[in-house]
């Protein structure tokens, strides 16, 4: 059956109990910005950014990635930016309030996931929800040499996989 996750940890000795969850405030193209570039190029909130260099913009929306964890109920969480088409983020911003079932969109990861390897821009399909839930991120899955994330999301982590990254962000070095 399957269980809450909870583990007495390695590093302070309490016990830290729920699946691990970890959510990145804002895309890393956003964050790297000096406080005068965001104040001038960036818009942010907790769902949505956008970053206009020149002509260009670059569009924003914060989703999570879901990591199967072996015989607990609840995944492993990320709450992780991706980068949308201009198209795609219009549709998200007007059907924000009122999601479509089954609408969904191509994104690359914009966050740099820690405790895994650094990764290539990784391509995903994103999946809205109803019910005031943030979009599902799905990474897509090409072959053999696959990164270590596409490879956690199919395949899931065990418990005590989740437990030594679960203790790398609450404890970084
Ligand atoms: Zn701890």
């Amino acid at each position: 059956m399957a269980a809450i996750f909870a583990f007495k940890c390695s590093c302070c000795g309490k016990v830290h109990e729920g699946s691990p969850s970890y959510a990145f405030k804002a895309p890393d193209h956003y964050a790297s910005l000096s406080e005068e570039q965001k104040a001038a190029m960036g818009r942010i909130n907790t769902d949505l950014c956008t970053v206009t260099r020149g002509e260009g913009t670059d569009y924003f929306i914060r989703t999570v990635l879901e990591i199967p964890i072996h015989g607990v109920a609840e995944p492993f969480t990320w709450g992780v930016w991706v980068s949308l088409s201009e198209k795609s983020f219009k549709r998200y911003v007007e059907t924000y309030d009122e999601p479509v079932e089954g609408d969904g969109f191509f994104g690359w990861v914009c966050n740099a996931i820690p405790w895994y390897p650094p990764a290539e821009p990784l391509a995903t399909d994103v999946a809205v929800q109803l019910g005031g839930k943030r979009p599902l991120l799905f990474l897509h899955h090409g072959g053999s040499d696959d990164h270590p994330l596409i490879v956690d999301q199919r395949r899931g982590i065990s418990v005590a996989k989740a437990q030594e990254i679960a203790e790398f962000l609450q404890h970084p070095a």
